[in-house]
């Protein structure tokens, strides 16, 4: 019986459409999105999310490995002078995260999306990461957003700041150019290729502190981007709220 409820549920959740997904968390017993054992209200059940590849030691400011632990940041962010204050980043982008993070934005399975925020809401309380004035969730292309339906970043912003009781700040910042994919570009043509990309089109300041959002950190050159428009705009201090950070092979 089980076995046939988890079928049709699998079955039903990659039908097209909000309203199934809805109606099915409420019909229908939770289930672990990596193993499909029962879970919790969480689609994550305890032994998949322990095995999880949770961040070790990293660097407080852009959030990549450190050999010793402390509060001390990277070589990089010291050359570098980087405008973010704080990464959170509970996860690596790693096996099963990266299922997660693409059922979520290419199959839009919000259930995925959920995991994700609240393992973002624990590592923040448990961590006793400062609060912002507001949440901003890094913004889609209007092309891209057309073409996927939604953006996964506002889906996770939306879910956290209802958590911890954060205001979201959406339609604030904007896309106003669609950018190739970073990957395979040298630092200094991914800081080119997102140059100018967004702009502010919120309130007069977006607060003091607020923090990014967006599912995963790459290279962190368009948060960087993000953030240089949003002290532009008036706030102080930038923090990046992440599910996860690509990690270079070597140094997971
Ligand atoms: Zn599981
Ligand atoms: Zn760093």
């Amino acid at each position: 019986m089980s076995q046939l409820m988890s079928t049709l549920q699998n079955f039903l959740k990659k039908q097209p459409g909000n309203w199934w997904h809805t109606a099915l968390d409420l019909l229908l017993p939770t289930r672990c999105l990596l193993c499909g054992l029962p879970s919790g209200a969480i689609c994550i059940c305890t032994a998949c999310k322990k095995d999880l590849p949770w961040t070790g030691v990293h660097c407080p400011q852009c959030g990549l490995p450190l050999n010793t632990p402390g509060d001390q940041i990277c070589g990089s962010c010291i050359k570098n002078a980087a405008r973010i204050t704080h990464t959170v980043c509970p996860l690596q982008y790693c096996f099963p995260v990266d299922r997660l993070v693409q059922s979520l934005k290419f199959k839009r399975q919000l259930a995925a999306g959920r995991v994700l925020s609240h393992l973002l809401c624990e590592w923040v309380v448990s961590h006793n990461c400062d609060h912002p004035d507001a949440l901003v969730p890094v913004p889609l292309h209007s092309l891209r957003m057309f073409r996927r339906g939604f953006n996964q970043s506002v889906e996770l912003a939306a879910y956290t700041g209802k958590v911890l009781d954060v205001p979201l700040l959406t339609g604030a910042l904007r896309r106003h150019r669609n950018t190739r994919a970073q990957s395979g570009l040298s630092r200094k043509l991914r800081r080119k290729n997102v140059r100018g990309a967004f702009y502010w089109h919120g309130p007069a300041r977006p607060g003091r502190h607020v923090a990014l959002v967006d599912d995963v950190m790459t290279t962190g050159t368009t948060v960087n981007e993000c953030a240089r428009i949003l002290k532009m705009a008036g706030a102080k201090r930038i923090d990046v709220w992440v599910a996860a950070r690509a990690v270079p092979a070597g140094s997971r």
